[in-house]
């Protein structure tokens, strides 16, 4: 039995908890822009985040060759529960090309 942190909810197993964190209920894996100056940009998948940026901020998005949920870390809106929930994560990987910015304002959904 997995218990979810943020709601109590019950689940059978490990995975059936992350869908459950990364579902709407939760978006746990939610991700923010680096690079949208002045506004709060979230995406809820890696993968939104990365045609984002390819769009939009292109000069970034050459020099970031990979949006795996991996590097999704260096984005993500809340960093504890998304290592949580992404195994695998190296929080001293030396590839990472993005320095977070400060969570200045830690506001309420
Ligand atoms: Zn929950
Ligand atoms: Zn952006």
């Amino acid at each position: 039995m997995e218990k979810c942190w943020l709601c109590e909810a019950n689940f059978p197993d490990r995975k059936s908890l992350n869908v459950h964190l990364i579902s709407s209920a939760h978006r746990r894996l939610s991700v923010m822009c680096a690079w949208c100056d002045g506004k709060e940009n979230v995406y809820t998948r890696i993968a939104d985040l990365e045609s984002h940026v390819k769009k939009v901020h292109r000069k970034v998005a050459i020099s970031m060759d990979q949006f795996t949920r991996e590097n999704g870390f260096d984005f993500a809106k809340y960093p504890e529960d998304y290592a949580k929930v992404v195994e695998n994560i190296n929080p001293t990987n030396p590839r990472r090309p993005i320095k977070r910015k400060e969570e200045s304002h830690n506001k309420l959904e």
